[in-house]
C-alpha cells in the first residue's frame, strides 16, 4: 500500500464531530462549557490528530489519547482566566499581581454597589443631580490638606488629563533625571505628546539645578513639573532642586507646579515603617511645600481600587472637572465605592484594615513565627529539606524599589527538582504559587501570604514534590 493510502485508512478511523459529541466522556463538558466551546476545542484536538497522520508515518489515531488530550483541554478551557495567586514572592505592590488586595470594608462595599442601585450621581437632599465626585471629595481633601480633589481611572489618566486641561500648546519643564519610563509602558515623553503639551527637558540625567528651570521658562511656558522617580534611582552624584525652591519659582513666574508624586501616600513614610531617607512624602507634604497639583495611583502604596488622585488648588481642579476628557476618564461605581471606603479607613486611623498597611508594616517576630509554623508543617510532609530564613522582601509596584524590606521565609531544597523546575510547577497548578528561589532552593516569602494560602501551599507541594 503506498504511503498516501496508508494515511487515508488512519485517517479514517478517526471520529467524527457528531461521533465525538455523543461519547459519554463530553457529556458533563458540554453542560460546563457550551456545545459551542466544547466544539471548538474538539475541532482544534482532530486538526491536531490529522496533520499529526500526515506528516509522521508512525502517528496513528489512538481514542485513549486523543481522550486524554481532549479532556486536558476542557480542563483547562474551564478555568478562568484571570484567577487567584499566591504571592509567596514577597514583593508587597506587585504589578504584575494586581498591585493593591483590597480591605474586607471595601470590598463590602463594592459588593453593595454593584448589586444595589446607589446615589451614585444622584443628589438626595435636593432630590436632583449630583456628581459622583462629591462622594471622595470632601474625605481625600482632609486627608491630604487639599483645597480640592478628583479621581478618575488611574494615575497616567490624571497625568493626562492635567496636561491636557492645563498645558495643551504650551510649554512643560521637566527635569532629565526625571524622565522615567514606569513599569507598564507609563512614559511621560509620550503622554506629554499625546496631550499636547510640549515637553521641555532641562539639566543633565543626574543633576539639575533651579536655574536650568528657570532659564528654560518663557513666555509659552505654563508648567513646572516633577516626577516622582518610582522604580528608577540614580544614585552618587545627584542633585534637584528642592520642591519649595520650585514652588516659588512657578509661583514668581505665575506658573503652575505640579507633581506625579507616583505612589501617593495618605500617611507619612515612617508609619508604614519606610526609612526616612526613602525619598517617598506624603501627599500632605508635596501640597505643604507648594505644589499646585498632585496626582497619584489609587492602588499602589495608598492601597486602594485603581483609581488616579489629583488634589490641589479649587480653580484648577475645578478646570479639570469641565474638561471633556475627564468624562473619558472617569471611574465606575463599584472603584468609587471602594475608594471611599479605603480613605474611611485612613480616617479612623484603620490602617492595619488595609493590606498592602498591613504587609508594609508587619513585624519580625510575626514574619519570623509565621515562617517557622510553615516550616513545621512543611517537614513533616514534604519529600524536601525545608527551613527557616531571612529574606530580603520589596514594597515594589514602582514604590520604594531600592528599598528591601526584610522578612522571613521557608527555603526548600528537592533532592532532584532544580529551583526553576518547582517554580514551573508550582505556576502550573489551579492555584498558581509564585515564590522566590536562591540557588537550588525555592524561597516562600511569608510576608505577602493570605489567610488560607498556607493550607493550599501545603497541599500543593505535596503533590508537586512527591510524586
Ligand atoms: C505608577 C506611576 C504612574 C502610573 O500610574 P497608574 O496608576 O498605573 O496609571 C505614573 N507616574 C508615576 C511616577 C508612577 O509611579
Amino acid at each position: 500500500m503506498s504511503d498516501k493510502a496508508q494515511a487515508g485508512q488512519k485517517l479514517r478511523k478517526i471520529p467524527g464531530m457528531d461521533i465525538v459529541l455523543g461519547y459519554d466522556w463530553i457529556q458533563e463538558w458540554l453542560e460546563e462549557l457550551g456545545k459551542m466551546r466544547v466544539k471548538h476545542i474538539v475541532n482544534q484536538k482532530l486538526s491536531e490528530i490529522r496533520e499529526k497522520i500526515l506528516t509522521d508515518d508512525n502517528a496513528e489515531f489512538s481514542p485513549d489519547t486523543f481522550r486524554a488530550s481532549c479532556l486536558h483541554a476542557l480542563a483547562f478551557a474551564s478555568r478562568p482566566n484571570l484567577r487567584r495567586v499566591i504571592n509567596a514572592a514577597g514583593v508587597v505592590i506587585h504589578t504584575n499581581l494586581g498591585r493593591s488586595l483590597i480591605a474586607p470594608d471595601a470590598v463590602k462595599s463594592m459588593t453593595e454597589a454593584a448589586s444595589y442601585y446607589s446615589n451614585l450621581e444622584y443628589d438626595l437632599t435636593q432630590g436632583s443631580r449630583g456628581q459622583r465626585n462629591s462622594h471622595i471629595e470632601d474625605l481625600l481633601c482632609t486627608l491630604t490638606g487639599a483645597e480640592s480633589s478628583m479621581i478618575v481611572n488611574n494615575n497616567a489618566g490624571a497625568v493626562l488629563l492635567a496636561l491636557s486641561a492645563l498645558a495643551k500648546d504650551s510649554e512643560v519643564i521637566v527635569s532629565r533625571g526625571e524622565l522615567v519610563e514606569i513599569g507598564g509602558s507609563f512614559r511621560i515623553p509620550d503622554i506629554m505628546e499625546l496631550s499636547g503639551a510640549k515637553l521641555i527637558e532641562v539639566g543633565t540625567t543626574n543633576r539639575t539645578h533651579l536655574r536650568d528651570y528657570e532659564r528654560a521658562i518663557n513666555e509659552n511656558t505654563s508648567m513646572l513639573m516633577k516626577i516622582h522617580p518610582s522604580n528608577f534611582r540614580i544614585e552618587g552624584f545627584t542633585c534637584s532642586p528642592e520642591r519649595k525652591e520650585l514652588a516659588a519659582l512657578a509661583h514668581d513666574k505665575n506658573i503652575i507646579f505640579m507633581e506625579d508624586a507616583g505612589s501617593g501616600l495618605l500617611v507619612d513614610g515612617e508609619m508604614i515603617h519606610l526609612p526616612a531617607n526613602s525619598g517617598e512624602i506624603s501627599i500632605k507634604s508635596c501640597l505643604e511645600r507648594g505644589a499646585d497639583l498632585v496626582t497619584f495611583s489609587g492602588d499602589k502604596m495608598l492601597g486602594g481600587p485603581q483609581i488616579g488622585g489629583i488634589v490641589g488648588r479649587r480653580e484648577i481642579i475645578s478646570k479639570l472637572k469641565k474638561y471633556p476628557l475627564a468624562r473619558a476618564l472617569r471611574v465606575d461605581k463599584v472603584t468609587l465605592s471602594g475608594f471611599e471606603a479605603t480613605l474611611r479607613l485612613y480616617s479612623q486611623g484603620m490602617l492595619d484594615e488595609i493590606p498592602t498597611l498591613r504587609m508594609l508594616r508587619r513585624s519580625d517576630c510575626d514574619m519570623k513565627s509565621q515562617a517557622e509554623k510553615l516550616a513545621g508543617e512543611l517537614s513533616g510532609k514534604i519529600n524536601a529539606e525545608v527551613r527557616v530564613c531571612e529574606v530580603e522582601d520589596a514594597a515594589g509596584g514602582g514604590s520604594c524599589p531600592e528599598i528591601k524590606l526584610s522578612g522571613w521565609g521557608v527555603a526548600i531544597r528537592h533532592k532532584t527538582f532544580g529551583a526553576g523546575y518547582v517554580q514551573k510547577l508550582l505556576r502550573e497548578l489551579d492555584t498558581p504559587v509564585l515564590t522566590g528561589a536562591r540557588e537550588d532552593e525555592i524561597i516562600l516569602h511569608v510576608r505577602t501570604l493570605q489567610e488560607g494560602d498556607e493550607e493550599i501551599i501545603i497541599h500543593e507541594l505535596e503533590g508537586v514534590l512527591n510524586a
